[in-house]
């Protein structure tokens, strides 16, 4: 068996240790799912909205070639530049040579979770450039050299009082000052500096439009048009999956991604470009990066219709207690459970068990991804490639035998029934028994189901004569 190189449950029972925290950030984040329910109860055609994306993103998807084709000739007839890149190093190559190539040293970067996925920041780094993330939370977990562990609240794991603390470090802020205006006014101050030393902004992409060849950027700070605006190049790094056919498909999403992730009407900034600006370049990257692969994978297909709004993280049981880290994927939650498998099974097995199927991701995926239904076919590959650790097989092994000789069963209950209590303790509650380890059983009943049934048909067929 190949072992797990991530283990979700060691890294979650490491998050659950700290029970205040764990609590807090469950607390947070339902707050927040409570108003993304407000947002799309106030719309009566939120389920319309819905099923108008599902089907904007199948069509697009079923036409994804064309769609991208058409988007780079639009775009360049705009004046931008269009790389193809078919993964994350090959996306940094392009990225780092066009910096290159215009003597760059100093970047500011927008949040855009491909450039995560794609690592591109210590890349650039290892090349002696200064990236700075120049959305606040992005900014926050750089300074404390973590990964975000949310994709729209990259920082919503860590408490205002170890912000005050790193900035009194890397800023020089007042110890132990903990007043979010003063904190936001010191990086405020700290950022501005930033935006007017850099000599090139990197966006992500929200949506690109392949009818127009323009593309949208999400922001609630303004930092984005901040950072193209001052400098001469701008470098958008977009998946694939980002196209959508017409304009007028934009609105569907707009009204969608901004309730669903924060429960804001719209997100303070939508801005659009439509080629460079005035004396300026613009170039857009499109990257596949294990997209394809997962394209040609019907059951799993449906995962790219992601807008990245975070709605399934945010009302995920297990992502709430668990934290984002503890997934160790640019991408964590559900869909992340997905995403990951389908680049490397072996690597991420444990995370489609990171679920309770309990559904409510995909009740409030905007989207419509069947996204509990996925990781339900993920656990069957899993079983299916061999990568379940030795006591799980077994265990599954044993009980499929079980269920299917209802002799044995009955046999193995009976006895089971009358021993149990005779147990000594170790010989329940031990290693193998991983359900036992923060559970108690309950009293073992006098009776089996069966037995308790066919009692009471008696009782019902002696009161019917
Ligand atoms: S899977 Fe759906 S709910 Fe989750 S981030 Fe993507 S669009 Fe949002």
């Amino acid at each position: 068996m190949i072992a797990a190189k991530h283990d979700h449950p060691t890294n979650a029972q490491k998050f659950t240790d700290n029970e205040p925290r764990a609590h807090w950030h469950d607390q947070a984040i339902w707050f927040v799912r409570s108003k993304r329910d407000k947002a799309a109860w106030t719309l009566p055609e939120w389920e319309l909205l819905r099923e108008r994306a599902s089907q904007i993103k199948t069509h697009m998807l079923s036409n994804l070639a064309g769609y991208l084709e058409q988007f780079e000739a639009e775009a360049t007839r705009r004046g931008a530049v269009v790389h193809w890149a078919k993964d994350a190093a090959e996306h940094n190559e392009i990225v780092l040579s066009l910096l290159q190539k215009h003597g760059v040293k100093k970047v500011v970067k927008s949040k855009s979770m491909l450039t995560e996925e794609c690592h591109l920041n210590p890349f650039l780094e290892r090349h002696g450039l200064e990236v700075v993330d120049t959305d606040l939370g992005e900014w926050i977990v750089q300074l404390l050299h973590e990964p975000p562990s949310h994709i729209v609240m990259p920082a919503i794991h860590i408490k205002r009082e170890e912000v005050g603390e790193l900035f009194h470090e890397h800023l020089g802020t007042e110890k132990g000052a903990t007043d979010p205006p003063y904190l936001v006014n010191a990086a405020r101050v700290e950022l501005r500096q930033k935006f007017l030393g850099a000599e090139a902004g990197i966006t992500g992409v929200n949506f690109a439009i392949a009818e127009t060849g323009g593309f949208v950027v999400c922001t609630n700070e303004g930092n984005c048009d901040l950072g193209v605006s001052l400098p001469k190049l701008h470098i958008a790094c977009m998946g694939m999956e980002k196209i959508i056919p017409r304009a007028a498909d934009l609105s569907v999403f707009l009204r969608l991604l901004a309730r669903s992730a924060t429960g804001q009407p719209i997100t303070t900034y939508s801005s659009h470009f439509h080629g460079p600006m005035e004396g300026g370049e613009l170039h857009i990257v499109i990257v596949d990066n294990g997209r394809s692969k997962i394209l040609g994978t019907p059951e799993f297909r449906r995962s790219l219709h992601c807008i990245r709004c975070g709605a399934c993280m945010n009302t995920c049981p297990v992502y709430r207690r668990s934290g984002g880290h503890s997934y160790e994927t640019t991408v964590p939650g559900p869909i992340g459970s997905i995403l990951a498998p389908s680049r490397d099974p072996a690597q991420h097995s444990t995370l489609p068990y990171a679920c309770s199927l309990c559904g409510s991701c995909s009740d409030v995926c905007p989207v419509k991804i069947d996204l509990h239904l996925q990781l339900l076919t993920w656990r069957k590959q899993i079983a299916a490639l061999g990568l379940l650790p030795f006591d799980k097989r077994w265990g599954m092994w044993f009980a499929g035998k079980l269920f299917s000789h209802p002799r044995l069963y009955e046999f193995m209950g009976k006895v089971g029934r009358k021993l149990w209590p005779w147990l000594p303790r170790f010989m329940v509650y031990n290693g193998l028994n991983k359900w036992g380890k923060q559970r108690e059983l309950p009293p073992m009943p006098k009776k089996s189901f069966r037995e308790l049934y066919a009692e009471r048909q008696k009782i019902a067929e002696k009161s019917k004569n």
